[in-house]
């Protein structure tokens, strides 16, 4: 498989007046080309920061990489000039955030949006051909082309988030980056939304990495899963093999716990005890053994690494060292 995105022990702090946040502490991941990966985790705990490392959209003067890089298609993201990190975002590499609105100009026809994005990646299209792109999307997004003359506050925040999808991948993009995107709706307008992304990804080869705190999600939308607690990958492997549910890093296991089960009472919910790590404090050891019913003095004062539990999945916890996969 061809890789399209290695992370390699990425360190990214947020520095402020009251404290340092550690954010992102020696993330590792790889994407191949064509890939569907869902990196699923609880609020904070680095996601969000690894999208915009990504993208090197990282706030400016707070924000400070203290190690690692990051490799998009052979290319060093962080020794990009500005010139080319402009073609590698958008043309390149697109994201969609939670609200449609962070990414929508709410006095520009939405037509006039989507041909922006044309006018920026492609700068020699004719415009009769960007005209023709902008209505092939809308269609291809399920909105007729004519409300391509419309404002985005005439459209449903479901349709707003097509918009965005449009905007997304109108230029064709080989990765995807999605942020949560279906949060802000209703659970039917989720769905068709997630559908619809599988289905353009699939028209179009593009790579996907599906940031979300849904397992329920990942399980259906995506080939394989990271796990990330504490701003690190603790466990990745394929759908299947982390949802089998047989050797799973413990939080992932207190994840799947948490998940409500439609045949029994909700109210019976196991909520993962203990807090989300505090990330004003620079990590040792490993960072769930705070929660962690299995932790030893060990794992307070050793940082675990990876260990292969079977072909492609790994775990990062001490319980897995004896395992002999790859
Ligand atoms: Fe728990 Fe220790 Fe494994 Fe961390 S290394 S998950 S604390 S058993």
């Amino acid at each position: 498989m061809e890789k399209l995105l290695e992370i390699k022990n990425l360190k990214v702090q947020y520095n402020t007046d009251e404290a340092v946040v550690y954010a992102l502490n020696d993330f590792s991941l790889d994407l191949n080309k064509g890939e569907i990966l869902g990196v699923v985790g609880e609020t904070g705990a680095g996601k969000t920061t690894m999208a915009l490392s990504i993208m090197k959209l990282l706030p400016e003067h707070v924000a400070e990489v203290t190690g690692g890089n990051i490799t998009y298609n052979g290319q060093d993201v962080f020794k990009m000039s500005k010139k080319e990190l402009r073609a590698l975002r958008g043309a390149e590499i697109s994201m969609i955030f939670q609200d449609p609105m962070t990414s929508l100009n709410p006095v520009m026809t939405v037509g006039d949006q989507i041909n922006e994005v044309l006018k920026i990646h492609h700068p020699d299209m004719s415009k009769q051909t960007r005209a023709e792109k902008v209505a092939e999307i809308l269609t291809l997004v399920g909105i007729p082309p004519e409300r391509g003359a419309q404002f985005p506050h005439q459209f449903s925040g479901g349709m707003k988030q097509r918009v965005v999808i449009a905007m997304a991948l109108v230029a064709e993009p080989n990765l995807l980056l999605a942020d949560e995107p279906t949060t802000a709706l209703d659970v039917t307008i989720q769905a068709q939304i997630l559908m619809l992304m599988k289905e353009l990804q699939k028209k179009f080869g593009t790579s996907m990495i599906l940031i979300t705190h849904d397992l329920g999600i990942v399980a259906e939308f995506c080939e394989n899963v990271a796990v990330v607690y504490g701003g690190e990958v603790i466990e990745r492997g394929s759908v299947e093999q982390v949802f089998a549910r047989t050797k799973n890093h413990p939080y992932t296991d207190s994840l799947f716990k948490c998940i409500p089960d439609l045949t029994t009472d909700a109210t019976r919910l196991t909520p993962i005890p203990g807090f989300v790590l505090d990330s004003r404090t620079a990590p040792v050891g490993c960072p769930f053994a705070e929660r962690c019913q299995k932790a030893t003095e060990r794992c307070v004062q050793v940082k675990p690494s990876i260990h292969y539990v079977e072909d492609g999945h790994y775990i990062k916890c001490h319980l897995y060292e004896n395992e002999v996969g790859k």
